[in-house]
């Protein structure tokens, strides 16, 4: 399972303007520092008011400041100008009366240590490592050493014009409208990105998260033996080895697989998960309109496809054994509502009565008639059912009495020794136990009812009732 890095990335992300804090860079300690006993002064300076005053521009100036954070902070229009053009125009203003500024002797800019001059390399290269990806989503995330932000916030809440965007904000806005000269149809976003680029302002390095790819579908399962989802081997727990043929896999096909693999390269994607309502045994069936589910590709390189074409492929390369509604296109969210659903389903169950045996080992026979079985399993119909975990989960689930409801249960048919009947429940019913009573941790049950032992021979379902 790979790690969720979601919560990680907000941190970083451009919508956090001028959160400082951050420890993602260890070695940010070691940086040099815009040491602030350096502007001391400052302090003892009441005359200094914010820009856009005469005072403020020039004590940026006199900082040191870059042109292009003169131009963010002192406080000027910027329609038609670059943060660099309308820093100089202030710049050049301040000069004419205190040329001696002209001298500072500070090299680097206080507020942004010239991360301006470096905005077409890293643009350059986010470029470069986006190059790779097709998407229409892109977030945009800065790490800064944090002392840097607190030396730039400093400095732009004492002497910059009041509500002048922070640095964060400034690179983030500043990349965003190149990167989009250079990338054709691309939105710049906050929320739910394809993919989040997280630009380290140190080593001007990129990193790039791309998001999974989510579609929707429902799909039937026309063979039994299938699992529902990848399944390792149980004998090297999917390393591979003699007994799996080095695949890994317990069973060399499931659901997920045969839905989802055909997928992997059309999205040139690593891998996928499948996230469906609810889940069938490996010897069950699903047949109706089938199981809603979402697959998620992850890593995708390629997001845009005709899933009409993808639909009929998945299905041409199932050859039957499961079949797909229309793909289309979904997201995490939606992840999360499939899985939470409780939605009734509908089953076709079919079993054996098995006749007790008399102490030479003879069978007794039952001698129930047609008409009395259906009568007695018709006593279900509307029954609130209380179920035992079954022994056969009981290592993965909580061991508790749970009540599930039997909604409607109808065409009982019975043929000698095997009875069918249908069914609609309550989600999370357990069906076989329904009839075979597991051991009396079911009650009531088609087995208790009838008083004889009874055997499922197959089960069906027949629909999930779901939107
Ligand atoms: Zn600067
Ligand atoms: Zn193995």
């Amino acid at each position: 399972m790979e790690k969720d890095n979601d919560e990680d990335w907000t941190n970083y992300s451009s919508a956090q303007y001028g959160v400082g804090d951050n420890s993602w860079d260890e070695d940010s300690e070691n940086e040099d520092k815009v040491d602030l006993g350096d502007f001391d002064f400052i302090e003892e300076n009441f005359e200094i008011t914010p820009a856009p005053s005469k005072s403020g521009q020039t004590h940026l100036v006199r900082l040191g400041c870059c042109n292009h954070c003169i131009g963010r902070v002192g406080g000027v229009s910027l329609v038609n100008k670059t943060l660099f053009e309308a820093g100089k125009e202030i710049r050049d203003e301040v000069l004419k009366s205190e040329p001696q500024l002209n001298e500072t002797g500070i090299d680097v800019c206080p507020m942004c240590e010239d991360l301006f001059d470096d905005i077409d390399l890293i643009t350059s290269r986010l470029a470069a490592s986006l190059n790779d990806y097709e998407f229409s989503r892109l977030q945009l995330g800065f790490q800064l050493p944090s002392d840097l932000i607190e030396s730039e916030e400093h400095i732009r809440i004492s002497f910059g014009a009041s509500r002048s965007h922070a640095l964060k904000q400034s690179l983030s806005l500043e990349i965003s409208k190149k990167i989009r000269m250079l990338i054709d149809n691309i939105e710049i976003v906050n929320e739910n990105p394809e993919i989040l680029a997280l630009v380290d302002c140190l080593t001007l390095s990129v990193k790039i998260e791309c998001r999974s790819l989510y579609l929707y579908t429902r799909y039937c399962k026309f063979e039994r033996g299938l699992p529902q989802t990848h399944w390792s081997c149980r004998t090297c727990k999917g390393r591979g080895c003699e007994k799996c043929d080095d695949t890994g896999l317990q069973y060399p096909q499931s659901v997920q697989s045969l839905i989802a693999d055909p997928l992997l390269e059309i999205f040139s994607a690593e891998s996928h998960s499948t996230h469906s309502m609810g889940r069938e045994d490996i010897d069950v069936r699903c047949l109706g309109n089938g199981r809603p589910t979402v697959i998620e590709l992850k890593n995708p390189k390629k997001r845009n496809a005709d899933l009409e074409k993808l639909t009929k492929l998945v299905n041409k390369s199932a050859s039957g054994k499961v079949e797909i509604k229309k793909l289309r296109n979904s997201n995490k969210s939606e992840v999360v509502r499939v899985k939470d659903a409780a939605a009734d389903k509908s089953y076709h169950i079919c079993f054996k009565l098995i006749n007790e045996l008399d102490e030479e080992g003879n069978e007794i026979e039952h001698h129930l008639s047609d008409e009395e079985i259906i009568e007695k399993i018709s006593e279900l119909n509307g029954v609130e059912l209380n179920q035992r975990t079954p022994k056969r989960v009981s290592h993965r689930r909580a061991d508790k009495i749970r009540k599930r409801k039997v909604i409607e249960l109808y065409d009982i048919k019975v043929n000698n020794e095997l009875v069918e009947f249908k069914l609609r429940a309550q989600s999370g019913t357990y069906i076989k136990e329904m009839v075979t009573s597991d051991s009396g941790r079911t009650t009531p049950s088609v087995a208790e009812l009838l008083n004889l032992k009874c055997e499922v021979e197959w089960l069906d379902v027949l629909d999930i009732h779901s939107d």
